[in-house]
C-alpha cells in the first residue's frame, strides 16, 4: 500500500510540475525562446448583418469602364493607381462582407477586371512597404526597406519619373506622411526608407504638379523654401487648397487626424482637387493614391480602424471612377504592396447575427494581393502576377521601349 502511496504522490507531483511549466511557458515562454502561445493572436466578435442575397447588378455608371476589345485598345491618356497599404485579400473580404448587410454599396467589388499578385522581395518572403512598392514603381525586386535601387544597391526609373518625362503631369496623393516609404519609392532612390534628408530632397526636386500628404515633421523651414522655389504653392488645410489656381504646383502638408495614424483630410474631398490640378495637362497625367490606415490598423489588429480605411479607399475609388467614366481615357488600378494582419473571418452565422474575426498577425504577411482594374488596357492586368509585371505590363500598353530600366537619376 505504502508503494501505491508514494505512485500515487508522484503522478500529483508530476502533474502539477507540468501545468506550472505549461503555464510560465505560455506566459514568458516568448522571451525564453520556446513560444508556446496559439499564432492567432486577436480574436474579435462583431456583431454584423447578413447581406443581400440577390446582389444588384454593377452600376451602369461604370459600364463604359469595362475593358473594349483587347485588338482595339482605347488609348491610355491618364493612369490613376490607388495602393491600400497592407490591403490584402482577407482585409477586402472582412471589411466588405461585413458591410454588406448595411446597405453601403462598395464599387470595389465593381471593378470588372481582377488578378492576384505575389509579393515577396529579393531578400524575404515578406516584404515591406519599400521593397513592395518599389516592386510597382519600377519593375525591380529589391530587398526590404530600399527603395526603388535594386538588391545590388544601382538606382532604377520610376513609373512617376517615366510618366514625366513623356510629357505628363504627375502627382502623389497620400494619407500617411508625405515622405513615407509607398510614396517616396516613386520619387527617390536611396539604400534605406529612413535616409529621410535624402527623399525629402529627391521628392521635392522630382517636378511633380501634385504632392498631398502629412508633413510629418520633416519640412522644416528651410525645405519649405527648397518647394517655393520649386514652384509650390504650400497649402495646410482644404480652405488654403481651394483657394490655389487650378495652374499651380501644390504641396499640400497635413496635420495629424484625430483618430489614427493617418494625415489629411479624406482622401474624397482631396482626389477631385488632385484630378482637377492634373487634368489640366493636354498630354495626359499619372496620379497615385495612397491610403495608409489598412496597414496600421492590421499591425494593431483593429478591425474597425482597418474597415475605416477600406471604405476610405472604396470612396476615393468612386469618384476616380466617375471621373474615368467620364473621360474613358483612365486606366484605374487598384493594388496593395501587401496583406498587413492576416485577417479571417472564421464564423459567421446570419441567424445569431455575430461573426468572428481572427487576425494573424501584428505584422505584414506574405498572401498574395489583389489587383483590381478598369478603363482602357484593364484586360492585361488579369491572372496570377508579380508584384514587378504590374509596371511591366504598363509599360507594354504604352509602348515604352526604355522602362523599366537603370537610371542615374536622383542621386542626392
Ligand atoms: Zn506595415
Amino acid at each position: 500500500m505504502t508503494v501505491l502511496r508514494y505512485i500515487w504522490r508522484g503522478v500529483l507531483y508530476l502533474s502539477f510540475f507540468i501545468l506550472v511549466a505549461a503555464a510560465v511557458a505560455f506566459l514568458i515562454g516568448d522571451q525564453l525562446g520556446f513560444a508556446v502561445k496559439p499564432t492567432v493572436q486577436t480574436i474579435d466578435k462583431v456583431p454584423f448583418s447578413a447581406p443581400p442575397l440577390d446582389v444588384p447588378a454593377a452600376d451602369t455608371t461604370y459600364a463604359r469602364l469595362h475593358p473594349p476589345a483587347v485588338t482595339n485598345p482605347t488609348p491610355i491618356r491618364n493612369v490613376i493607381m490607388i495602393i491600400g497599404d497592407g490591403m490584402g485579400v482577407g482585409q477586402l473580404t472582412a471589411a466588405l462582407d461585413l458591410a454588406a448587410g448595411t446597405g453601403y454599396r462598395p464599387v470595389l467589388p465593381q471593378m470588372p477586371v481582377a488578378g492576384l499578385v505575389r509579393t515577396y522581395t529579393a531578400d524575404n518572403l515578406v516584404t515591406d512597404s519599400g521593397a513592395g512598392a518599389t516592386a510597382f514603381a519600377t519593375g525591380y525586386k529589391t530587398v526590404n526597406r530600399r527603395l526603388s535601387k535594386t538588391a545590388t544597391g544601382q538606382s532604377v526609373r520610376t513609373l512617376l519619373e517615366q510618366m514625366r518625362d513623356e510629357g505628363k503631369a504627375t502627382g502623389i496623393v497620400t494619407t500617411s506622411y508625405l515622405i513615407d516609404a509607398t510614396p517616396a519609392a516613386f520619387a527617390a532612390h536611396v539604400d534605406h526608407r529612413g535616409e529621410t534628408e535624402a527623399v525629402t530632397t529627391q521628392m521635392l526636386n522630382a517636378g511633380i504638379t501634385v504632392l498631398f500628404g502629412g508633413d510629418g515633421g520633416t519640412f522644416p523651414e528651410n525645405r519649405l523654401r527648397d518647394a517655393t522655389r520649386n514652384g509650390y504653392t504650400l497649402v495646410r488645410s482644404l480652405e488654403e487648397l481651394a483657394a490655389v489656381p487650378d495652374s499651380a504646383r501644390v504641396l499640400g502638408l497635413w496635420d495629424e487626424r484625430e483618430g489614427f495614424e493617418s494625415y489629411g483630410p479624406p482622401l474624397p474631398d482631396l482626389v477631385p482637387r488632385a484630378l482637377a490640378q492634373l487634368d489640366r495637362d493636354p498630354d495626359g497625367f499619372f496620379l497615385l493614391i495612397e491610403q495608409e490606415q489598412t496597414d496600421g490598423a492590421g499591425h494593431a489588429n483593429r478591425l474597425d480602424l482597418m474597415q475605416e480605411g477600406v471604405l476610405e479607399v472604396d470612396r476615393a475609388l468612386r469618384t476616380v471612377l466617375d471621373f474615368a467614366a467620364a473621360d474613358e481615357q483612365t486606366l484605374v488600378l487598384v493594388t496593395a504592396d501587401h496583406d498587413t494582419g492576416g485577417i479571417g473571418i472564421v464564423q459567421g452565422y446570419y441567424q445569431n447575427g455575430e461573426a468572428e474575426i481572427r487576425w494573424n498577425t501584428f505584422s505584414h504577411t506574405s498572401d498574395w494581393v489583389p489587383l483590381l482594374a478598369a478603363g482602357p488596357g484593364a484586360a492585361a492586368f488579369t491572372g496570377v502576377m508579380d508584384n514587378t509585371d504590374i509596371p511591366r505590363r504598363l509599360a507594354t500598353l504604352m509602348g515604352w521601349a526604355n522602362f523599366p530600366a537603370l537610371s542615374a537619376e536622383a542621386m542626392p
